[in-house]
C-alpha cells in the first residue's frame, strides 16, 4: 500500500496518543471546503510513501510511539487497507482511522477483526439526502446510504474500540439547526465535535473567501447539541 502524505509525529490525529499519521490517495467525496484537494483530485502528482517505510518508522520509535492514524483523502476506499492494519497491528500499535463512512463493510470487518482502536466519522451534514449531496458534492445516492450505515454501526458498537462523530461547521452549507438535527440522528453517541472551519485551500476556491462562525457561535450549538449526545465538543 502506498500513502501521498507521511507526519511521523502527531500529538492531534488520535485523542490522547502520540502517532504517525499517513495519508492515503483519492475520495469518493467531492466536499466543497475539502482541505486536502491534492489527495482527492491529483494524488498521483504527490510523491509517495510506501507501507514498508511507515511500519519501520513505527518500530523504531516503539517506545514513545503509541499508534497509528490513518487518514486522507478516503481510506476505506483502499481494497488493500485491511491488511495494512493487520501488519501495524501485529507490532502492537494502537491504529485509528478517519473515515467519511462510504465503506460500512469494510469498517464492520475491521471492527469485528479487533483491527481498529478508534473511529472518527465524519457527517457533513444531517443525514437528508437534499443536504448531504451538497455538502460532499455527490450525486450518488448509494454512497449516502452507506454513510447512514455506518453512522449506525457505531452508535450499535459493543467493543473495545471508541469513535468520535464529527461535523466541519461550514458557513452557508451548515445552520444551528442542522448542528441539532445531527445530534437528534446520532442521540446518545459517545462523542460528537464540532470542527471550526479553516478557510486556507479548499477543493471550491469560493470557500476560501467565507468567514468561520466565531467561537461563540460554535459554543452556542455545543451547548444546544450536548442535551442528545454523551460528550459534545468543539475544536479548532
Ligand atoms: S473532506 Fe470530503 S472530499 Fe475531502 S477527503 Fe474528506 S471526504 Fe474526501
Amino acid at each position: 500500500m502506498k500513502f501521498k502524505g507521511f507526519q511521523k509525529t502527531s500529538l492531534i490525529e488520535y485523542p490522547g496518543k502520540i502517532v504517525s499519521a499517513v495519508f492515503t490517495a483519492g475520495c469518493n467525496f467531492r466536499c466543497p471546503f475539502c482541505q486536502n484537494p491534492g489527495l482527492v483530485l491529483t494524488p498521483d502528482s504527490l510523491p509517495s510513501v510506501s507501507s514498508k517505510e511507515v511500519v519501520s518508522h513505527l518500530i523504531s520509535k516503539k517506545k514513545w510511539m503509541d499508534g497509528l492514524s490513518i487518514t486522507g483523502g478516503e481510506p476505506m476506499i483502499c481494497k488493500d487497507l485491511p491488511n495494512f492494519v493487520r501488519e501495524v497491528k501485529r507490532e502492537g500499535f494502537l491504529v485509528g482511522i478517519e473515515t467519511n463512512g462510504t465503506n460500512p463493510q469494510m469498517l464492520k470487518d475491521l471492527i469485528a477483526g479487533r483491527l481498529i482502536d478508534y473511529v472518527a466519522l465524519d457527517i457533513k451534514a444531517p443525514l437528508v439526502w437534499e443536504k448531504y449531496k451538497r455538502a460532499a458534492g455527490i450525486n450518488d445516492e448509494d454512497l449516502f446510504r452507506k454513510v447512514k450505515e455506518s453512522v449506525k454501526v457505531l452508535l450499535e458498537l459493543d467493543s473495545e474500540a471508541s469513535y468520535e462523530f464529527r461535523t466541519t461547521v461550514v458557513p452557508g452549507l451548515i445552520k444551528e439547526e442542522d448542528i441539532l438535527t445531527v445530534a437528534r440522528q446520532i442521540k446518545r453517541a459517545k462523542s460528537y465535535t464540532l470542527q471550526q472551519f479553516l478557510p486556507r485551500i479548499t477543493l471550491d476556491r469560493q470557500y476560501e473567501s467565507l468567514k468561520p462562525y466565531s467561537k461563540e457561535v460554535l459554543e452556542k450549538m455545543r451547548k444546544r447539541a450536548e442535551s442528545y449526545v454523551e460528550t459534545c465538543q468543539v475544536r479548532g
